[in-house]
């Protein structure tokens, strides 16, 4: 949407565009626009790091193959999980050691969706991921991406909606 300077008038012009301009919400078509970006790079970092009908998706495989290094760490009672990257260095995620297996999983992938948002090599990146009363709203974009991201790349579409199990058995 180009709002171009005419639109920064006075006072008595704002308010005379503001009655008679319709009001659309954005939030949703930008939501969408990160579910959509989301799926896709987490389709991607399932095509080239994770065999198919191999359950349950392992984030700490696909992140070590994608060069970042995962540690179960001792980060904090109001932590989940961290991710870091100094310049041309080694992307590190830090996972609370205190989560149980399935929480720590999450974390890793919902880190490894930080990661590929903002994977260039040559800036800096930190996340800390609170939970409680600290956590980031789920509004924030960062944080709509890496879980949308986290729940594609832990559940493949194929797969979506049917039981794990089953999956197993059909192996068999
Ligand atoms: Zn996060």
């Amino acid at each position: 949407m180009n709002v171009g300077p005419s639109f920064l008038r006075t006072r008595e012009g704002a308010e005379a565009i503001s009655t008679a301009a319709p009001t659309i919400d954005l939030r949703e078509e930008r939501e969408m626009a990160l579910q959509t970006e989301a799926k896709k790079l987490a389709e991607e970092a399932l095509a080239s790091s994770w065999t198919p009908g191999v359950f349950p998706v392992d984030p700490i495989a696909i992140a070590a193959d994608l060069g970042v290094n995962v540690y179960s760490a001792f980060i904090g009672e109001d932590v989940s999980g961290m991710l870091r990257q100094e310049p041309g260095g080694v992307p590190e995620i830090f996972l609370d050691a205190y989560e149980p297996p399935v929480r720590r999983r999450f974390s890793c992938a919902h880190e490894l969706g930080h990661f590929i948002r903002h994977a260039s090599g040559d800036q800096a990146i930190a996340f800390v991921d609170y939970r409680g009363p600290k956590a980031k709203n789920g509004t924030d974009p960062e944080e709509v991406f890496a879980n949308a991201f986290a729940a594609n790349l832990l559940m493949p579409p194929k797969v979506r909606g049917r039981p794990l199990g089953l999956e197993a058995r059909e192996r068999l």
